[in-house]
């Protein structure tokens, strides 16, 4: 206690000092609005790339849905000539004029009833 420096009402008073000077002039906002505009960017960056990715799958689906199914739609469909069954004409096999499902029926030969 020989000293006499009191340090502490200095400190006190510059902090309040501190705490006005900082409002007016190099106030903390720029760490915190640049944070936050971060952080917003941040989260639009992610939410954009969430809804990209999101029609980009909605998109493949509607190509892949578009593109097959006029095929399906436009594609014959022929009947087995021994058991009847409906099948793509793609998917049939054909022998003398006839239509099959499967090289055993082909084998079997034509049903008459
Ligand atoms: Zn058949």
């Amino acid at each position: 206690m020989a000293g006499g420096r009191m340090p502490a009402p200095p400190v006190q008073f510059a902090g309040r000092r501190g705490k006005m000077s900082r409002r007016f002039c190099d106030s903390p906002r720029p760490d915190s609005v640049r944070s936050i505009v971060l952080g917003k960017l941040l989260f639009f960056a992610l939410v954009g790339v969430l809804v990209y990715l999101y029609f980009k799958s909605t998109q493949r689906r509607q190509v892949l849905g578009s593109g097959a199914a006029p095929a399906d739609a436009v594609e014959d469909m022929v009947r087995c000539a021994h058991c009847r069954v409906n099948l793509p004409r793609s998917e049939a096999i054909l022998s003398k004029g006839e239509f099959y499902c499967s090289a055993e029926h082909q084998k079997l030969g034509p049903v008459r009833r």
